[in-house]
């Protein structure tokens, strides 16, 4: 079979920035140089970033529970919870989005704290184990479970353990490995792998062009933090946007690319870290994190399990008063208690309801790629169109939060379900055009199996959109 693929529509060639003179330079790449140049500037703003985070982590968890009556505008613990958690989350994740990982290179205070302890730390090595590239995976899954036993979402406390206890350990991962780096965000942040995937679809990309970099002259010194090769970089995964190599040897520049080009063009490699983290992490664990606590199975589950408890007379698993607040939530001064029963049935319903998602999920790629028989279109790149649904869906559950805190405000928010619907519409539309589009290259493989390919990849489609439009409007 024939493996080269016509890529008339998705080479480098087509991204039409890249055949702009240098001298010619427009906005956008004016913008990454002027980004370049103000480093004092980013880094004066960095700073303050970190104090209005640590300001809003620790000093809400020495305040008490908010009053009945205690509103965001009037109660630091209340306006807190909202910056972090409805307008924050979303705000970066939308960014990431929208621009690539501007949050990490830009403003994330705990990667600038990490890289300023690796310019005066030991500067170590960073051992083999550490760059392990499934560990950001596992900590995203690990905090989001986590997050969700101890209601991080909703209390002070736990957010200060979640997010002040990984800047800590960002600190000192940066104090250890590296000089100028960060070591941390390229190997173990838990948000990083999902940002990795999110900025796939990104408009914006620092675009090299290798033949101008080979071409140039002598070296110009610069400093990459999350230890990117920037000469064979091909993917916004890795970058952090944070304008440091912007004008390198007249080869790197801010561009505009269409926001499927880089899952469409063959020659930028499907990782499986990716594939598996959008399926099973963005797609999978997420979305039944962002369900359990309306979904009627939860619900089922638990009063089924706490009734045969009461009958058969096994009291210690209904005890909400023994488990700690940083192992479950515990507030009994309202009413908010976990226990060991809901504990195990949280725990259970996000792993397993979300591997079982995640699986369910897997099959059509897998289905698609054998469909197709072709080495270069395999189960991964298959899985990769569908970032602009997990896109969709991360959204839809991060923004769950705000709405719901918009609404103790007493805001209506009548437009909400139509701004829903409109959303999965464009991330399903989006991901059935990739899955097309994708197809479509193929053009020498037999008209039935590119049918059943495209109508294979209709399946999580379809699954995504039935679990959301259940939270929405059935639930
Ligand atoms: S490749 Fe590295 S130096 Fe260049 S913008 Fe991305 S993170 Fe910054």
């Amino acid at each position: 079979m024939d493996t080269a693929f016509p890529l008339r529509f998705y080479s480098s060639a087509s991204d039409a920035s890249q055949t702009a003179a240098p001298s010619r330079r427009n906005r956008l790449e004016s913008a990454g140089l002027w980004l370049r140049r103000h480093r004092r500037h980013i880094a004066l703003m960095q700073w303050g970033v970190v104090v209005f985070y640590g300001a809003l982590v620790v000093l809400p968890a020495l305040l008490p529970l908010p009053s009945g009556d205690a509103r965001l505008w009037n109660n630091l613990r209340l306006f807190a919870q909202f910056v972090f958690w409805g307008l924050w989350w979303p705000g970066v994740m939308l960014a990431t989005i929208g621009l690539g990982r501007v949050w990490c290179g830009l403003f994330c205070p705990e990667g600038f704290l990490s890289e300023l302890a690796s310019r005066h730390g030991r500067g170590k090595t960073a051992p083999v184990w550490l760059k392990w590239h499934y560990w950001p995976f596992i900590a995203f899954v690990t905090t989001t479970i986590y997050g969700q036993l101890i209601s991080v979402y909703q209390y002070a406390e736990a957010a200060l353990l979640i997010l002040g206890g990984s800047t800590l350990v960002a600190v000192l991962v940066g104090f250890l490995y590296g000089h100028d780096k960060r070591v941390w965000c390229r190997y173990l942040c838990p948000a990083s792998g999902v940002f990795a995937v999110l900025a796939k679809i990104a408009p914006l990309h620092y675009k090299v062009d290798r033949a101008a970099w080979d071409n140039a002259g002598a070296e110009q010194p610069f400093n990459c933090p999350p230890l990117v090769d920037v000469r064979r970089m091909s993917s916004a995964s890795d970058c952090h946007a944070c304008a440091r190599c912007a004008g390198q040897r007249d080869a790197v520049r801010l561009a505009s690319r269409s926001p499927f080009v880089e899952i469409l063009r063959l020659d930028i490699p499907a990782r499986a870290t990716d594939a598996y983290t959008l399926i099973f992490g963005v797609m999978g664990i997420a979305t039944a994190a962002f369900q359990w606590t309306i979904s009627p199975w939860f619900l089922n589950m638990k009063m089924t399990l706490a009734t045969w408890l009461v009958e058969h007379e096994h009291y210690t698993l209904l005890d909400a008063d023994a488990p700690p607040w940083w192992l479950l939530t515990h507030y009994p001064q309202v009413n908010d208690a976990f226990s060991w029963l809901d504990g195990a049935l949280v725990l259970t319903y996000l792993l397993g309801g979300g591997v079982l998602l995640g699986a369910l999920l897997l099959i059509a790629p897998h289905l698609a790629a054998r469909l197709m028989r072709h080495p270069r279109l395999d189960w991964k790149r298959f899985a990769l169109t569908l970032t602009p649904m997990g896109a969709a869906s991360v959204i839809l559950g991060l923004t769950m939060t705000t709405a719901t805190q918009l609404r103790g405000e007493h805001l209506l928010l009548n437009g909400l379900p139509y701004l829903r619907v409109t959303l999965l519409g464009a991330g399903g539309i989006a991901s059935l055009w990739l899955a097309f589009a994708l197809i479509r290259q193929a053009g020498n493989v037999n008209r039935l199996r590119r049918i059943g390919a495209w109508c294979a990849m209709i399946l999580p489609v379809a699954l995504m959109t039935g679990l959301w439009g259940l939270a929405f409007f059935v639930w």
